[in-house]
């Protein structure tokens, strides 16, 4: 199994990077990721502004995946998530969606001991999860920091990005080019505070290619769900883009009208919040598998 080492990333997704390894469809590897802060965090006693900003949001790789061209779809399945024993989470004023009420910056280093992160006395069962994850964006998308979602993927903070979970990402650019970074030991919807639980990871995956689909933004296959995480300058925008997703692929893969789509996607899809606190917002459309299949969705595509 190839091994993509942590010192190997990159802070921008764009059309044109550098390739560190290339993988064939149907195969397994690991990647090491670092934690949002590139590890400069370790210490509540450090000044957050002192660390260097230009390191934020490291995603490894890019990995080349042999076959990839655009108009396919790259299927990711998240097969190992391991996490170090400690991860930073920190409060900055101005920042999340009470900054206005924090009056001082703070860091925490919060231990993780048997499956339970500790804090103030409350045992908090982690449940890892990858904060950043992405391709190559089209061209005409133009060039996205790691610390923003889009089309691509990115910093999308979703945690429902988890082991056993599988994301099906558009190919922009011949070999599809994915990286990522940032996984929390933890993280609740929303993200409030403008971290998780930050933290180093080693993360196992399992990469396929779908040809000849292609979606407009990222999908997450969960146990329950298939999920489109869409992105905006509002909640209000992700939330609009994430359900015309959904009823679209209802209607397609159902073969009913539009308006039968909507009032079933009304019944049973649940729309979720994945982060209000990174550049650009994420929210998330989830329809129950019993609605459609995840293979009867992307068929249809
Ligand atoms: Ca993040
Ligand atoms: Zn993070």
């Amino acid at each position: 199994m190839k091994t993509i080492p942590n010192d190997k990333v990159i802070y921008k997704f764009s059309h044109e990077m550098k390739v560190v390894e290339s993988i064939s469809p149907g195969e397994i590897i690991k990647v090491e990721t670092n934690d949002c802060f590139y590890q400069q965090i370790f210490s509540e006693e450090q000044v957050l502004n002192e660390i260097d900003y230009d390191r934020l949001n490291p995603a490894t790789g890019p990995i080349y995946v042999k076959g990839a061209q655009p108009g396919d779809l790259l299927k990711v399945k998240i097969l190992d998530i391991k996490v170090k024993d400690k991860g930073v989470a920190a409060v900055v004023p101005d920042e999340g969606v009470l900054g206005d009420q924090v009056t001082k910056p703070i860091i925490r280093v919060i231990g993780i001991e048997n499956g339970y992160a500790l804090f103030h006395g409350v045992k908090i069962p982690i449940k890892p999860m990858i904060g950043v994850i992405g391709v190559a964006p089209a061209k005409e998308e133009g060039i996205w920091a790691t610390d923003s979602p889009w089309k691509h993927g990115g910093n999308m903070d979703t945690k429902d990005i988890k082991a056993g979970a599988t994301l099906y990402f558009p190919v922009n650019q011949e070999g599809a080019l994915l990286a990522l970074g940032d996984c929390h030991a933890v993280m609740g919807d929303g993200e409030i505070c403008f971290t998780g639980l930050e933290i180093p990871g080693e993360v196992t995956l399992e990469i396929d290619l779908i040809k000849n689909k292609t979606t407009k933004w990222p999908l997450l296959e969960t146990n329950e769900y298939t999920m489109i995480l869409a992105s905006g300058d509002t909640l209000d925008e992700a939330v609009y883009e994430a359900t015309s997703e959904a009823v679209k692929y209802i209607k397609n893969s159902l073969g009913i009208e539009w308006e039968d789509a909507y009032i079933l996607a009304s019944l049973t899809v649940d729309l979720k919040i994945s982060q209000v606190v990174d550049p650009k917002m994420t929210a998330r459309a989830a329809i129950p598998k019993y609605v459609v299949s995840t293979d009867k969705l992307i068929s249809s595509l």
